[in-house]
């Protein structure tokens, strides 16, 4: 079975669409249908599981640092 083909039938997410919900799940909370879809991709994706922790650690390590912080406190 082709993988595109099993990511339609099974309404998996592309690994676009995943990379893109995973820097949107950093800024915003996912809905629990969003949420779902993108375990399922993270499941069967290595690649995007790897994006996933990079994006988390670097949002971390930005946060803690003074030039990357949104806020002023
Ligand atoms: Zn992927």
């Amino acid at each position: 079975m082709k993988l595109q083909f099993f990511y339609r039938k099974f309404n998996v997410l592309t690994c676009r669409q995943a990379s893109q919900m995973v820097s949107q799940s950093l800024d915003r909370e996912l809905g629990p249908i969003e949420r779902w879809r993108l375990y399922v991709h993270l499941r069967l994706c290595q690649a995007c599981r790897n994006f996933g922790n990079q994006m988390a650690f670097l949002r971390k390590a930005a946060r803690k640092h003074p030039l990357f912080s949104d806020h002023d406190d």
